[in-house]
């Protein structure tokens, strides 16, 4: 094959180009070969040059590329050398910028660029390139370059390479053979291409030698490749239907967040001048998920979570992470599932999935071995590595599987996940802010029992959250009211537009479609919100005024110092309104958090406090009901209770202490029967004490 793509006038082409353009690259590279051992050259310079040479490229790869590398062979560098070096393109035409889902068979052979997500990577592996094979009738030792996927031994004993010319059959010897390293990756298409909540599809890419091992699930990338076919093998036929790969040429990473989003410079000058409305907040607001009615406080949530705080990179290494995390935990039917989909569709690298993910990876990442890999192992990223810089919305998050919760803690709090299985050792980023949603195990949220009673997540990871909202569907006439009309009359907006649009003569008029969509529509259409979410979140980083401090400081240590015996809220919230105060000011595209910043932080976790960790008893917040499942107050009399027992059970004479005897003793404690008996189930739910005979107490250990 190698002597067939051989064209001495492209190599004298090539070789031309080169010393005219790339003589000091090549020069540079020398320093550090072989370590570094690929030209990169950027198509527009080939262009420039020789047109018609950079169209071959496009067209006719193979033969192309193999010549440039054979003259770069020829060029001969100040230390005397000549290096063998990969010839890599980068930085092609738009249009042969193609999606993965429009990959036809016109494209096979061609040179093309493809845009995409890193779904899986597999180890890094050799692979044989040159065989070394011994003739088992002479000894004579033939080596043969290997091309395809399946090893290629020679056809008979080659005389030209010293061989006895005769079939015969081969050893490989791998000591003398050559190999080169090799990495299968899948790609899948962005998110940012997909509508309407279509599957994505993937497309497996094949790297070599110094391409392997540098991109790791969850990148953005551009791949620069030649498309072939593989063909697919059922057993041992081979079927007609053909695999597509592409065998990268060259990668480029897409560094910078949000670079999907293209702002243009008019969008720009548009996005400038609504920032400076005094209403600019309350607008954004309103053009989240228009339809839903209500859901004042979690629209306030999610439009900071959009805009996001500020990540910082501390001088001893540490990163305090920008994302504000938020759950919603509530009744079923309460648009929770709606708002999470409307969410990820505005929000710019979002990713929507379910808790019960049906790949491997699920949520978080995992090593498999899988049939990708071929029965070695694969990297896979989920979810939250796949929406890295962007926003994850997670359904059903209480259905995820115990991996994934485990895993989630690292996910969340440093943003990484880390995966060590087999040959893989790996850590990915997972820069993301999540918006999760939650069902209440019994169907039903009880408002009286603790969070994560009713849902299958444990305190430590709820405290990882930065606002958590419990929304309850109770009957209430007003509410209900206003409910109905609005969902009422959004359908009513949406059957009239459809009358209109789809039928001839049309009863309705285009100004009662228009006031009727009023109530529907929001103040910004989802495709500018989502430029300037990207704008605000590329360019804006907001720092904290005195004022702002101060609000917060004071709000903080004041709420801690009146509750006395509770626990409102630990530095971890004090970050939650660091963030959410940052978010505040990106909306307005300023570069300062101002004390109106502060105060709607502060605002929206009292609101948030209120919901879900007002203790009843003391009618003051606990954040201990969030971490612990208890309240402080709850906390003081199980203790007292277990002090009960011990000193009983020291004083009876069996060494159990009688049921009837802590209820007396807890009463002069000033502890209520019912709340004694509660009290003794939980201690018994929880191991702390057992009961060896019925209705008589021990305690576990002791
Ligand atoms: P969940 O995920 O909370 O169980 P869904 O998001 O599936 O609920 O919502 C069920 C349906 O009810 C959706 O069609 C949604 O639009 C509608 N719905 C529920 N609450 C509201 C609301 N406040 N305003 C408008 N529509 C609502
Ligand atoms: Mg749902």
């Amino acid at each position: 094959m190698a002597k067939l793509l051989r064209d001495e006038n492209l190599i004298s082409l090539w070789e031309k180009f080169f010393l005219d353009h790339y003589k000091t690259e090549i020069e540079n590279i020398v320093l550090s070969y072989p370590e570094k051992r690929s030209l990169y050259v950027d198509y527009w310079n080939v262009d420039r040059v020789d047109p018609s040479l950079a169209e071959n490229l496009i067209t006719n790869p193979y033969p192309t590329i193999y010549n440039a590398e054979e003259a770069l062979k020829n060029i001969e560098v100040s230390t005397g050398e000549r290096l063998r070096l990969h010839f890599r393109v980068f930085n092609l035409p738009d249009i042969h910028r193609i999606g993965i889902r429009k990959l036809r068979s016109v494209h096979l052979g061609k040179l093309i660029a493809i845009e995409g997500l890193v779904k899986k990577v597999t180890e890094v592996r050799p692979k044989l390139q040159i065989g070394a094979f011994q003739c088992q009738k002479c000894g004579a030792i033939i080596k043969l370059e290997q091309e395809e996927d399946i090893i290629k031994e020679p056809a008979e004993c080659y005389e030209d390479q010293g061989g006895c010319g005769r079939s015969s059959s081969f050893k490989l010897l791998t000591s003398l053979s050559e190999f080169i390293d090799f990495q299968k990756v899948e790609l899948q298409e962005s998110p940012e291409g997909l509508r309407g909540g279509a599957q994505p599809e993937r497309i497996s890419v094949y790297l070599e030698d110094d391409l392997v091992g540098d991109i790791a699930p969850g990148d953005r990338v551009i791949v620069n490749g030649i498309l072939h076919s593989h063909q697919r093998r059922r057993g041992t036929y081979r079927l007609t239907a053909f695999d597509k790969i592409l065998s990268a040429i060259s990668i480029e990473k897409q560094e910078l967040a949000f670079e999907e989003v293209e702002v243009t410079e008019e969008d720009e000058k548009e996005i400038l001048r609504v920032s400076k409305d005094p209403q600019i907040y309350e607008k954004i607001r309103k053009s989240i998920a228009p339809t839903i009615y209500g859901m004042e406080v979690e629209k306030d949530a999610l439009t900071l979570q959009l805009f996001g705080g500020v990540a910082k990179n501390m001088p001893d290494g540490t990163r305090i992470r920008g994302d504000i995390h938020v759950l919603l935990v509530g009744d079923p039917g309460t648009a929770k599932s709606q708002m999470l989909t409307y969410i990820s569709k505005l929000a710019p690298r979002s990713i929507y999935a379910s808790g019960r993910a049906s790949s491997a990876a699920g949520l978080t990442a995992a090593a498999v071995r899988d049939e990708f890999g071929e029965g070695h192992w694969t990297l896979e990223a989920g979810a939250l590595v796949l929406a890295d810089m962007g926003i994850a919305a997670i359904d059903e998050i209480d259905k995820m599987s115990d991996s994934d919760r485990s895993a989630l803690h690292q996910a969340m709090e440093q943003q990484e996940i880390s995966v060590a299985k087999a040959g893989i050792n790996a850590t990915l980023k997972s820069r993301c802010a999540l918006l999760a949603a939650a069902n209440p195990k019994l169907g039903r949220f009880d408002e009286y029992l603790p969070i994560h009673e009713q849902i299958n997540m444990p305190p430590a990871l709820l405290s990882r959250f930065d606002l958590i909202f419990s929304i309850i569907d109770k009957p209430n006439v007003d509410r209900d009211t206003n409910l109905a009309t609005h969902i009422l009359m959004a359908h009513k907006a949406g059957e009239v537009h459809e009358h209109i649009s789809k039928s001839k003569k049309s009863t309705h008029k285009k100004s009662e479609e228009e006031r009727l969509m009023q109530i529907v529509k929001p103040v910004f259409e989802p495709e500018f919100l989502r430029k300037y979410v990207a704008y605000a979140k590329r360019n804006v980083f907001p720092v904290l005024t005195e004022e702002a401090i101060e609000t917060i400081k004071n709000y903080y240590v004041s709420l801690r110092a009146s509750s006395e015996d509770s626990i409102p809220f630990t530095p971890r919230q004090l970050e939650a309104f660091v963030r959410l105060a940052e978010a505040s000011a990106r909306v307005r595209l300023s570069n300062k958090v101002t004390v109106e910043d502060a105060e709607r932080a502060i605002s929206i976790i009292d609101q948030y406090l209120r919901r879900v960790s007002l203790d009843r008893e003391t009618g003051k917040f606990d954040i201990d009901i969030i971490a612990t499942g208890i309240s402080h107050t709850q906390q003081e009399r199980m203790r007292a209770i277990m002090d009960i027992i011990r000193r009983i059970c020291e004083e009876s004479k069996d060494g159990n202490a009688a049921r009837a005897d802590i209820i007396k003793e807890a009463e002069i404690a000033g502890i209520e029967t019912s709340k004694t008996e509660e009290i003794l189930e939980r201690l018994k739910r929880n191991g702390q004490i057992y009961e060896p005979v019925i209705g008589k107490y021990k305690i576990t250990g002791y």
